[in-house]
Formats: structure tokens, C-alpha cells, sequence
């Protein structure tokens, strides 16, 4: 039987994050910043190479650059060195068969050469330069556009930039970049029992940790944040803070009160703001998240649980801004690894367990869920790296059983 069927008004997992990524939209507008301001930006054009890199063929090794064929008819092994080819600073004329230049590592070759040989395999005697072991015809030799061809497409719109892609654009020349602009966030929590850091706790209190886990995760995704604090549970407080969040930022995010409790109270702010297009989804944890629209902006409500948060954040979150932020879809890629620890049978939601991986001593990749599995349990998001999927209404996975897993680190794939 399937999930809907044990669960009419929970939307299974897949089918919620297609209608959320059909649902959001690349904000379009772009802009232009230096290369060392675009690092975790997105690309909004190709780029293509419009030099070689290297540029000239050159060397990889100190050593002596010579012609090959000056060895056809040379019993000694011997050249004469001519000159000198340094980094930045070539030799000017030919070398003719049978000379040699002195030359370091990423000095261009000079004409006339095609071989380099590196200098432990020479004996230098005044200006003649022995080779003990010839090398190969082109040995030695960087050659020009080996890294990157002219005209290559070296990136594509909708990369998103990483440090070794700087590396790249640096050794093109490219001094500037278009890229989409971050997408804005605005944040809020609310429930009364929330206090921030730094404040006595009253009864019934707790220290709130959703809002500065969302935060930091979203500075890492490249978000410009929006911080609307910790809100109240009262209609009129929330219903106002919506509508400014919605105005200033592209993206708004609550957290708490979507559960059954507070559902229908935050529905009715959010049914007279915008629209929701659904409100469960048949995953644990996080069975009562809300994705929708608000008059300027998309809302996504997650639910108070703080591990519940993350886990639908990193799963339906994270993808809806990625797509928002231009980037082409890269959804994390599973990878198989066997059952350490029994796993029990699932129910009527699909589970993403919190787990450990590590590899077994035939190298074998071996998961092992955490003890307790807790939507408000954080030290268990924190000891973990992966989560297991286990799919809805499966047996239990006894040990050495393989199982699905989604690697992670602290909270970012
Ligand atoms: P709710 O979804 O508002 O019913 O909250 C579910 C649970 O999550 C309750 O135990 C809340 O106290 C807790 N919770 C809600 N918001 C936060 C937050 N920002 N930080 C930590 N815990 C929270
Ligand atoms: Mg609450």
C-alpha cells in the first residue's frame, strides 16, 4: 500500500521537492564582481577561454633544453650550453643541433628545442653538458594550451564559483565576473517560550537555536540574510512581520508553529497573505513543513524542531534556493554502504536517519544510525555525517543489509 494511502494529506517526500523546485524561479538579475568577490557566487554567462594556459610551451623541470635530433651522431652524449631561460625571462635566439640552455622550471622553451632533460641526469663541465640518460623526444615539456584551450568553454552559466574555479579564471586573465545577484532571506522564529542568548531563561523557557543554525547555514549558501528575530505567537505580530519580510526579501523562513497545534492559526495569516501549496510532507523528521507563496515572495515554514529544521532545510530548502540562486540542479548524489546497526521497520513517512559513516577493514562504506533519533535532539545532527534514507513502510535492515545514504558535513552537502 502506498503512503498516500496510509496518509491522505501527507505529500510523499519526491513528489514535494518537484513541486517546490517547479515552484521557485531564478531571480534573474545580475551583476558584475571582481574574480575575488565572486567565490560561492553563481555564474550568469559561459566562459571561454580567449587565451592557451600555459600560453607557451614551457618546462617542467630544471634542467637543459636541446634539439633531439643532436644526439643522432654524438657518441659522447655531449651538448654546449649557450645560454640561459629563466621563469619570465626566455632566451632570445635559436639553439642549433647540438646546444643546449640552461633552463627552470616554467621557463619557455626556446626555438629550435623540443626535449628537456632534467639536470640530476647531466654532468656539467665548463660549457659542455653531458646527458647520462636521454630523454624521450618531448620530455619535459609543458605544452602551450595543455591546460586550457584557447577558446574552450571552461565554465558554464549556472556554476556555482569554488576556490579552484578562482584558480581557473585567474589563470585565464578574467578580472571580472557576471554572476546572479544572492538571494535575499528573511528569518524569523516564533514561539513564545524562545529567548536568544545572552538573557536569564524565565519558566518554561528555552534558549532558541533555529534561527542562528538557519543563518549561519545560509551565509554559507551565499544568502544575503534578512534577520527578523524571534517572534511572538500573536496573530496581528506575525501577520505584520510577514508581510514586511515578504516585501524586503525574496525568501522568507519561519520556523516553529506550523506543527498541528498552531497550523491552522499560521494557515489563516498565510492563506490571506499569499497561497500555500502544501503543508505535510510524508518525511521524519519534519512532517509539518509549508512551502508556498506570499505576495512578493516564496515562503518556506519550517517546523520548530531543531532537528527538524535542518533536515528539511538541507533537503527541500537548499535545493529551492539553489535554483532560486541560478544554479543548475546538482541534487547530492546517495551512495550505498552496509548496515552496522539493526534498523528498524519503517512506518507510513520516509526516514532520514542520523547517522554515522565510516568504512569497514575491507574498505567497505558501513553506517551506523545514532542512538536516539529525536526531532529536538541537535547532539545527534551534530555526531552525524550522513543520513540514512529509509523509505516508507520498509522491514527492518538487519546488519550487512545495504541501505541508501546522503553524506554530509555539519549541516551542508
Ligand atoms: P512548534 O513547531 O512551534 O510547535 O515547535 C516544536 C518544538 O520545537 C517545540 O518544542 C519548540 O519549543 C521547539 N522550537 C521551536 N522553535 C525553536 C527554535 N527557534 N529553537 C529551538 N527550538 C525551537
Ligand atoms: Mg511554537
Amino acid at each position: 500500500m502506498s503512503d498516500t494511502c496510509f496518509a491522505p494529506k501527507l505529500m510523499p517526500f519526491d513528489i514535494a521537492l518537484t513541486s517546490l523546485l517547479d515552484g521557485v524561479h531564478c531571480t534573474r538579475e545580475t551583476k558584475t564582481l571582481s574574480l575575488e568577490d565572486s567565490i560561492d557566487h553563481v555564474l550568469a554567462e559561459d566562459v571561454v577561454s580567449k587565451v592557451n594556459v600555459p600560453p607557451h610551451d614551457n618546462s617542467a623541470m630544471d634542467g637543459f633544453a636541446f634539439h633531439s635530433s643532436s644526439f643522432s651522431d654524438n657518441p659522447n652524449q655531449s651538448l654546449t650550453l649557450v645560454g640561459k631561460a629563466m621563469a619570465g625571462r626566455p632566451f632570445s635566439r635559436r639553439v642549433e643541433t647540438g646546444e643546449c640552455v640552461r633552463i627552470m622550471t616554467g621557463a619557455k622553451i626556446p626555438t629550435g628545442c623540443d626535449t628537456v632533460v632534467m639536470q640530476e641526469n647531466t654532468k656539467i663541465v665548463e660549457h659542455q653538458v653531458t646527458v647520462n640518460a636521454i630523454p624521450k623526444v618531448g620530455n619535459n615539456i609543458r605544452l602551450q594550451g595543455e591546460d586550457i584551450h584557447q577558446n574552450t568553454v571552461l565554465m558554464r552559466q549556472g556554476d556555482k564559483i569554488r576556490p579552484v574555479d578562482i584558480g581557473l579564471l585567474a589563470s585565464l586573465g578574467v578580472p571580472t565576473v557576471n554572476v546572479y545577484r544572492p538571494v535575499k532571506v528573511a528569518v524569523l522564529s516564533t514561539g513564545d517560550e524562545l529567548k536568544p542568548p545572552g538573557q536569564a531563561l524565565a519558566e518554561g523557557e528555552i534558549y532558541e537555536s533555529n534561527r542562528p543554525v538557519l543563518k549561519a547555514l545560509l551565509s554559507r549558501l551565499n544568502c544575503q540574510v534578512i534577520d527578523f528575530g524571534i517572534i511572538k505567537d500573536d496573530k496581528q505580530e506575525l501577520e505584520q512581520t510577514f508581510k514586511l519580510a515578504a516585501h524586503q526579501a525574496d525568501v522568507v523562513i519561519s520556523t516553529g508553529g506550523v506543527s498541528v497545534g498552531e497550523a491552522d492559526y499560521t494557515k489563516d495569516i498565510l492563506a490571506k497573505l499569499g497561497h500555500i501549496e502544501f503543508w505535510k510532507i510524508a518525511m521524519k523528521p519534519g512532517k509539518p513543513f509549508a512551502f508556498g507563496h506570499l505576495t512578493d515572495s516564496v515562503f518556506f515554514g519550517l517546523p520548530g524542531n531543531p532537528v527538524s529544521t535542518m533536515v528539511t532545510f538541507m533537503l527541500l530548502v537548499v535545493p529551492g534556493l539553489a535554483k532560486m540562486q541560478g544554479q543548475s540542479m546538482t541534487l547530492s548524489p546517495f551512495i550505498k554502504a552496509k548496515v552496522g546497526k539493526k534498523i528498524p521497520k519503517s512506518g507510513y513517512r520516509m526516514e532520514f536517519m542520523r547517522a554515522i559513516l565510516s568504512s569497514n577493514e575491507q574498505g567497505q562504506a558501513v553506517v551506523n544510525r545514532t542512538d536516539n533519533q529525536g526531532s529536538g535532539v541537535l547532539t545527534s545532527m551534530a555526531i552525524a555525517n550522513c543520513f540514512i534514507k529509509v523509505p516508507a513502510n520498509s522491514d527492518e535492515f538487519n546488519i550487512g543489509d545495504w541501505v541508501d545514504v546522503l553524506p554530509f558535513d555539519g549541516g551542508l552537502f
